[in-house]
């Protein structure tokens, strides 16, 4: 097989004790799922069906490496959130069988341009441009399942410059992991490789150059950006 240019590189993640990269194969995004955030964005808590869109494998941002403030937009905000990396999939995935699909966990960034998606809102657009745009995804390396388990307790925050910002605790998450991957593939054919990034607790807010982003999930680990 050749090609007319060379073939973009495949996306991956590390891997916490393993040479073995985790290939990326797609990754959704759940919105809402902490009740006060749902309150923060002046929304109703209310355990409605999910909703999901979605970020691009290269909107990934690795560990060690900077966020560029992005272009058209002066209102960055940051939403730490639980990762979940899997690593088989599926269709009509069984809410009780879920987890067996997770290879691991992360702890992640969903950075959002938020005056372009309020204004995708206010339309009733797509969110793509405040939420899939390049390094919105600041990931940290992957923690296996079988070296953690499966986190569904414990706190989540996010501190900038040594301050808390973010903070809660993953038994407030609305739709739980396995609630999610059962939703998912009833919409999807789930597979090896798609990250989903579970929502974000209450507290968001903007970052600016400068700024030393460090999110945390207990039971998982630690992620430190920094904004330039
Ligand atoms: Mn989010």
């Amino acid at each position: 097989m050749t090609y007319v240019f060379p073939p973009p590189k495949l996306v991956t993640l590390p891997v916490r004790g393993s040479d073995a990269a985790f290939p990326v194969h797609r990754i959704y995004c759940v919105g809402r799922n902490y009740a006060a955030h749902a309150v923060e964005m002046g929304h109703d808590p209310d355990k409605d069906p999910p909703f999901f869109f979605q970020k691009n494998p290269d909107n990934l941002l690795l560990e060690g490496l900077d966020f560029p403030y992005p272009a058209k937009t002066d209102d960055v905000h940051h939403e730490v959130e639980l990762a979940v990396a899997l690593g088989s999939g599926g269709d009509n995935i069984p809410t009780d069988s879920a987890l067996g699909c997770v290879f691991g966990y992360a702890v992640s960034l969903d950075m959002t341009r938020r005056d372009l998606q309020g204004q995708m809102k206010k339309l009733g657009r797509p969110w793509e441009i405040g939420k899939a745009f390049e390094c919105s995804a600041p990931c940290s390396e992957l923690f296996p399942a079988d070296q953690i388990g499966h986190p569904d307790h414990g706190a989540i925050w996010l501190k900038i410059d040594g301050e808390f910002r973010q903070q809660g605790d993953l038994n407030q998450m609305i739709w739980k992991v396995p609630e999610m991957i059962t939703y998912l593939s009833e919409l999807f054919t789930l597979q090896a490789g798609d990250i989903i990034l579970t929502g974000t607790p209450s507290g968001v807010g903007p970052v600016k150059r400068g700024d030393r982003i460090h999110g945390h999930v207990d039971g998982v680990g630690d992620l430190e950006v920094a904004v330039v």
